[in-house]
């Protein structure tokens, strides 16, 4: 059985750049089990003064887009570099369907023996929002132990992409036109969220569809952001590695160029984060102490029209506030 290991052992494992350490304080945040909860939470406020130096990056696209291929050529290109790359992935999938779309294939072969890179797998069995969480903290992690960039990987389906948006500074669009990813296929959401737009696999027969896809998402997106960044759209293959160099430096010129945006984001985030906390806090608390057989009827008078939301709710309201 492995040795449990205390808040000073954690400690000097991520001053020591073990990597073993890492993974095992991210399976701390991961698990639910309170006293592991407690230890976490102890970890992160120690490492907090580290984090905040790399650069976080959002990479989402439906599945088949060309996610694992692009992040594994992105990522060697970074460790030729000399940058040190830890890759975290969000799986709205792997809640519906027990298994992963993003775990489930051996994924990123490269990357994942290079001594520069870390790669961690998405937690499963969870609701969006606990994986959300999980990440969230897996990357304040990463973050203190020093890698230069955090690249977080989702599934282009459901809220996932809000999630990932709502905690990086950068957030990378892939898409692949022909393939459902044409102007009227993308969700208008998608596009306030992303900041580059990246087309995948510019390197066979479809250079027209490309070329007018871009076209189209330029224009969609000088319609709908008009002021301070607009989105660059830009194409590359992860196999041929063309139009990839103009990636990375559009990416950097952003890191190097958009400080104060990157800035307020951060200011943003936090502050939506701690909100996203309390009102999670508060919902468990009330859960709690009114107990699920209470909430239950009432939702069921709802639900039978016996009773307004409104005054489900403030029923319910009250009946707390007086515990
Ligand atoms: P993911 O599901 O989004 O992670 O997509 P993958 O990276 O697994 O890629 C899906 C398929 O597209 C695989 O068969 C890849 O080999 C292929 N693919 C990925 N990138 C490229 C590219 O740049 N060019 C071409 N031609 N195929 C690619």
């Amino acid at each position: 059985m492995r040795k449990n290991l205390l808040l000073q052992d954690y400690i000097e494992g991520f001053k020591n750049k073990d990597r073993t350490i890492l993974a095992r304080a991210i399976t701390l945040v991961e698990s639910s089990h309170p006293s592991h909860q407690m230890l976490a939470q102890e970890l992160l406020k120690a490492v907090l003064p580290w984090s905040g130096k790399s650069k976080r990056i959002g990479i989402s696209g439906t599945p088949g887009v060309g996610k694992s291929t692009f992040i594994e050529a992105f990522g060697k290109m970074l460790t030729s570099k000399d940058k040190t790359v830890a890759v975290l992935a969000v799986d709205p999938t792997s809640q519906v369907s027990g298994g992963s779309i993003l775990g489930d294939k051996t994924r990123m072969n490269e990357l994942a023996i290079d001594p520069h890179a870390f790669i961690r797998p998405s937690p499963s069995g969870e609701t969006l929002g606990g994986v959300a969480k999980r990440t969230r903290e897996s990357m304040l992690l990463c973050e203190a132990f020093g890698f230069d960039y955090v690249l977080v990987e989702t599934v282009g389906v459901g809220q996932s992409e809000t999630a990932v948006a709502q905690m990086v500074d950068l957030f990378v669009m892939l898409l692949q036109p022909g393939s459902g990813d044409d102007l009227q296929g993308i969700k208008r959401g998608i596009l306030e969220l992303v900041d580059i737009v990246v087309v995948t696999k510019d390197d066979g027969d479809q250079k027209l569809i490309i070329q007018k896809a871009k076209h189209d998402y330029e224009h969609a997106l000088h319609i709908l952001r008009h002021e301070g960044w607009i989105p660059p759209v830009l194409s590359c293959s992860a196999l041929t590695k063309h139009g990839l160099p103009e990636v990375i430096s559009t990416i950097d010129s952003y890191f190097e160029n958009q400080k104060d945006l990157i800035a307020n984001k951060r200011d943003k985030q936090s502050l939506d984060w701690l909100w996203q906390l309390i009102h999670e806090g508060l919902k468990d608390t009330f859960r709690e102490s009114l107990g699920d057989k209470e909430i239950r009827s009432i939702e069921k008078s709802v639900f039978e029209k016996e009773m307004t939301s409104p005054e489900a709710a403030s029923y319910l309201l009250n009946k707390f506030f007086k515990k």
